[in-house]
């Protein structure tokens, strides 16, 4: 079945994906033309938190010309101090991105499989290829959960679960978690980049299962996607395979001390985005509903629904100020479209201007 994703280069398939090698997989490259309201990314749409802006302006320039701490010591015991886990506990990249290359680098060798519901992130399988490991995509069950025996099946060396799911937006039940992580023959990777936005979180209790590495981001809730930086939680002895792995100097100094500051200061303002998430997600669903759409129950700052012609709705909707992320050939949902949630003034553009096409 066609993959709807733009990662996937025209019109690849999963299997495709999972056949070729990384040079054969088309750049990442979807949509990023400059649009008035671009609800296509995922990020968070309510500006930059304070702390972290008076960081940059003030603070930040007395440190570019030096190099930043090698692996962002004082990083890591802040967001230890947010995961409930040991500094020792911690590891961070450039991005979920880098953390999650890193990982998959670290707990397979090349040859080796990485399974993974599908469809989910469409990094993994391209990550996967950049690291020489074979990827297995495996449906979900019909009730979007994650099917713990059928990924268990594929025999895999390296497991990835994505809860809340992108593009999905729909959760992992601990009950096949739990299996899956019981019985794995390798490390499970869970990434909760949209936890911040819904009620399960392993993150905490990553360091506690030897073979369980959680990885988060602050490009979601807490808005510094431009910074780019991701961190893991898990036992010591996968933190520090990971580090190892990802190399020095990952995170640059300017976003550390923005980091820093948000997550020291910043605690009230994510908390109020996410709150004004989790109240327009409900609104918007249900209007999506009024106007005949199915979005699939949404976990994350996001909602995916099936339309009839993704590509051809995308444009129209760019057409009247609107950028969303179009998805083809899902898994049971074929055509779909991907929408982030933010404030309503964004979400009323995007009801009027879905308004006017169905009209
Ligand atoms: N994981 C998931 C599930 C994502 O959706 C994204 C970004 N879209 C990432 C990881 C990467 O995030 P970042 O590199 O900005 O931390």
């Amino acid at each position: 079945m066609k993959r709807a994703d733009p990662t996937a280069g025209a019109g690849a398939t999963t299997l495709e994906l999972a056949r070729a090698s990384y040079r054969e997989i088309a750049l990442y490259a979807p949509d990023r033309a400059p649009c008035a309201i671009d609800l296509s990314d995922n990020t968070n749409l309510f500006g930059i938190p304070p702390a972290a802006r008076r960081e940059l302006v003030e603070v930040a320039t007395a440190t570019v010309t030096r190099y930043p701490p090698l692996y962002a010591q004082e990083l890591k015991r802040a967001l230890a101090r947010y995961a409930k886990v040991r500094e020792s506990e911690i590891t961070t990249g450039c991005g979920s991105d880098d953390v999650l290359d890193s990982a998959i680098r670290a707990f397979a060798e090349p040859g080796e499989k990485i399974a993974f519901p599908d469809p989910t992130f469409a990094m993994i399988p391209i990550f996967a290829r950049m690291n020489g490991l074979v990827p297995v995509p495996v449906p979900h069950r019909e009730d979007w959960d994650i099917d713990a025996e059928a990924m268990l099946a594929t025999r895999a060396r390296l497991f990835y679960v994505c809860s809340p799911n992108n593009p999905t937006a729909t959760t992992a039940s601990r009950e096949q978690l739990e299996r899956l992580i019981s019985q794995a023959n390798g490390v499970v990777i869970i990434d909760e980049a949209y936890a911040e936005y819904a009620s399960d979180r392993w993150i905490d209790l990553a360091p506690r299962h030897s073979r369980l590495l959680v990885v988060r981001t602050l490009s979601k809730a807490f808005g510094l996607a431009g910074l780019r930086i991701g961190y893991a939680a898990g036992p010591e002895t996968l933190v520090s395979e990971v580090e190892k792995s990802r190399g020095p100097y990952k995170v640059n100094a300017l976003a550390e001390r923005a980091a820093l500051a948000a997550l020291r200061e910043d605690g009230a303002w994510v908390a109020q985005g996410v709150a004004t998430v989790l109240e327009n997600r409900a609104k918007l669903v249900t209007k999506l509903k009024g106007l005949g759409f199915s979005p699939l129950p949404s976990a994350a700052n996001f909602v995916l629904f099936p339309v009839v012609d993704a590509a051809r709705t995308t444009k129209d909707l760019r057409q009247r100020g609107v950028a969303v992320r179009p998805f083809t050939g899902l898994p049971r949902i074929n055509d779909a479209l991907r929408v982030s949630i933010g404030p309503w003034e964004m979400m009323e553009a995007l009801l009027t201007a879905l308004k006017e096409l169905t009209r």
